[in-house]
């Protein structure tokens, strides 16, 4: 099993962005938020750690991936279909994580937040754009992500870790698993995708009503 990083081209925020980061904490902050984001644009490393790997076995109440048994019904349904999945692990970069933590006043780490929700937001997108690309997918490709759901509680992140070794994650991308099942850096986010006949979104099965990230409406 071969796990690569992909990493992110290192773009800035744009006007818009800051503009909103202004309007929400103060036009007084401007030259100080001004400086953070370019301060952040010189040492941001957005980047993503991923596999492509067979589904090694399937049962109806789960799948093996990796050498890896997870146990969910919900996963062995959306992954019949398919041979090949894509386990990731896509963060803002320990670089923004430690430069954030230098800061002591409670406004810019707000801002300094904001900025690496950017980077992991980049991160994510070019890590799917990259995927499709590289591997020909033009149709559907969702990913199923441990924590939000029931058929995939938190504790999911122990297996996602496990598929690819947690030394292997620090070593390549400095993630790490706290014993509460939280990744730091905190802007992180870990999934599988898998190609898919039809759209799939965690958020269709999710009980938090009003999550201001939801993608789509709850079918429960
Ligand atoms: S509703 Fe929010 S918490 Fe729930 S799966 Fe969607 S983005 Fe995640």
């Amino acid at each position: 099993m071969e796990f690569l990083v992909f990493t992110a081209p290192n773009a800035r925020l744009s006007e818009e962005e800051v503009k909103e980061i202004i309007e929400r904490c103060g036009e007084e902050l401007e030259d100080e938020i001004t400086e953070l984001v370019e301060t952040a644009a010189e040492i941001a490393a957005p980047k993503t750690l991923y596999g492509v790997l067979p589904i090694d076995a399937r049962d109806e109440k789960g799948v093996t991936i990796g050498g890896i048994y997870i146990k969910s019904e919900l996963m062995s349904r959306n992954f019949s279909p398919v041979s090949r999945v894509f386990p990731y692990i896509s963060t803002c970069g320990v670089e923004l994580e430690e430069w954030s933590k230098s800061l002591d006043d409670p406004l810019l780490e707000y801002v300094a937040d904001a900025i690496k929700q950017h980077y992991l937001r980049l991160a994510m997108s070019e890590f799917n754009k990259f995927i499709r690309e590289r591997y020909g997918i033009s149709g559907y490709m969702p990913a199923m992500n441990p924590g939000s759901i029931k058929e995939w509680p938190l504790t999911g992140q122990r297996e996602l870790f496990s598929i690819f070794g947690y030394e292997l994650i620090k070593e390549k991308i400095g993630v790490t698993l706290t014993d509460s099942c939280l990744m730091l850096p905190s802007k992180t986010v870990d999934g599988i995708y898998f190609e898919s006949d039809h759209d799939y979104e965690n958020c269709e099965l999710c009980p938090i009503k009003d999550c201001p990230n939801r993608r789509k409406a709850q079918m429960i």
